[in-house]
């Protein structure tokens, strides 16, 4: 059911020309992709997950389209935010990074995050970033002053052209630290010397660290290439940190380093973008242990990727009931089939049409939310054909229905939803609800099965009382083809 790369073209809005611009890989039919990944000084927080489900969507559906897809997304193991953190619980940094790294694949796991093809780490690639610091020492763009090395911005010419910047409100704007040596305010630091107590490397200017930007320039050339095809990161990395990686690649390579620049909006609390700094942050685990992950990530994907979102409590509480929605009717939809065989022959309508809308509203750079429209519309379709099935004509119905349930898991898979058994989900979500709500979880099952027992002897004004009485409770029965289920009304 995957479409191939020769059908229309995917448009992708680019940062660098602030248009949508068709898809064309440099290398047929391959796309690669970079993504800064995260600082590992905490615990992950949904703002920086929103970003890194943009793009695990954005792979997912390149890979639906045929391309294959080389993914990189790095770990940013050495940085003043380590060690400060580091000093503050009296571990060593290249502990503490190490076991915040283990905490964010964990939770990006249970958040159903693909793994990148690479994920590297600062520490790994110190040689390749000696050699790029070296290489912008020998072409004169960069110079070593009380040994730290600094790019000089001024050597540059087109600095500034991703974010667009004027260079002159922001030398304004910029102060020389004290400690530091650059010449002019704009310069940023590719090496910083060596202080007591800090992580340092042997390095021809002088033993030290490498300063924030330069890791992703080294990174992206080792596994990637000198230019390829999409840089991708949350809008706050625009400036400094992307541009600061054009002007070091670009200055060393003479070639762009990426095509195409993507940007994730911010995921807000009360109006503020959501960050470890503000303070006002949810971290993942903390969400994960509320909401079911496949409901947060129908709540990222709710809107387009470019926009804001603001979170709430209700707004994933309300995910999640759509979420409900969804495997409810994919439970009815299995009852209906059965597990039976599905006879192929004419069909009503087209199911396709579906498929078709989601492709569309995902070629259109990754509409998500008209993607999602599309998979409503699918779900609207499955309800009409069990509730009310158009045609006299069961097998036809059925066969139908099967036909429209088949292309669930190929949108699901794109988005990273849908991905359970109907029951499992919706035994989770229960068992959610009964936390949330204390409910007597024994009591409940005595009452169903009097009610059944009474449902047995035909004696319906008792069996009616119990329903009343579960009802009241916030539990409603559904006698189906295996049984009585119940659920917590939401
Ligand atoms: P950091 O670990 O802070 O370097 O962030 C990792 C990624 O999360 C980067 O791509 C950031 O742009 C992104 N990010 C940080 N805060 C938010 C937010 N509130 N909403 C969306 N993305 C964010
Ligand atoms: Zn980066």
């Amino acid at each position: 059911m995957s479409a191939t790369h020769s059908s229309p073209a995917l448009s992708v809005y680019n940062t660098l020309t602030r248009r949508k611009e068709p898809l064309a890989p440099l290398r047929p039919g391959e796309v690669r992709l970079y993504v800064c990944g995260p600082t590992v000084y905490s615990w992950v927080h949904i703002g920086n997950a929103r970003t890194f489900t943009v793009f695990d969507v954005v792979v997912r559906y390149l890979r639906h389209r045929g391309y294959r897809v080389s993914y990189v997304r790095n770990y940013t193991d050495v940085d003043d935010k380590i060690i400060n953190a580091a000093r503050e619980t009296g571990e060593d940094p290249a502990a503490l990074a190490e076991r915040f790294i283990e905490a964010f694949e964990d939770d990006a796991r249970a958040l159903g995050l693909l793994s990148p093809d690479v994920s590297p780490r600062v520490t790994e690639v110190i040689p390749e970033i000696r050699a790029l610091i070296q290489a912008l020492l020998d072409q004169g763009v960069a110079y070593a002053a009380g040994g730290d090395v600094y790019f000089q911005v001024s050597c540059w010419p087109e600095y500034a052209k991703l974010s667009r910047r004027n260079l002159d409100d922001l030398r304004a704007g910029e102060r020389v630290t004290p400690g530091e040596h650059k010449r002019e305010p704009l310069d940023f630091a590719l090496w910083k010397a060596e202080k007591p107590g800090e992580p340092a490397w042997d390095a021809p200017w002088g033993r030290g660290r490498p300063g924030w930007h330069i890791e992703c320039s080294a990174m992206s050339e080792k596994y990637l290439g000198t230019t390829f095809d999409i840089h991708g990161g949350g809008l706050d990395l625009i400036f400094p940190h992307h541009e600061n990686e054009i002007a070091q690649s670009e200055a060393a390579q003479h070639i762009p380093l990426a095509k195409v620049w993507m940007h994730a909006g911010f995921l807000e609390l009360e109006n503020a973008k959501m960050s470890k700094s503000l303070g006002n942050v949810v971290q993942l685990r903390h969400a994960l242990a509320k909401v079911d992950p496949e409901a947060l990530r129908l709540f990222f994907l709710s809107s387009h990727y470019r926009n804001q979102l603001a979170f709430s409590d209700d707004a994933l509480a309300d995910a999640e009931k759509r979420m409900e929605y969804f495997y409810e009717t994919l439970q009815r939809v299995d009852e209906r089939l059965g597990g039976r065989e599905v006879k192929p022959g004419p069909l009503h309508g087209d199911p396709d049409v579906h498929l078709r809308a989601f492709e569309q509203a995902m070629d259109d750079d990754f509409n998500t939310a008209g993607a999602l429209a599309a998979l409503s519309g699918l779900f609207a379709q499955l309800n009409e054909y069990l509730d009310k099935p158009p045609a006299p004509d069961r097998a036809m119905v059925v066969r139908t229905l099967a036909t429209l349930r088949a292309v669930v898991p190929t949108m699901g898979g794109v988005l990273g939803i849908l991905q359970s058994s109907p029951l499992a989900w919706l035994e989770r979500r229960r068992d959610r609800l009964v936390a949330q709500r204390k409910l007597d979880r024994e009591l409940v099952e005595r009452l169903i099965a009097e009610r059944s027992e009474a449902r047995k002897q035909k004696d319906f004004a008792r069996s009616d009382a119990m329903r009343n009485r579960l009802l009241e409770m916030g539990v409603e029965l559904r006698d189906g083809a295996g049984g009585t289920q119940w659920k917590v009304r939401s």
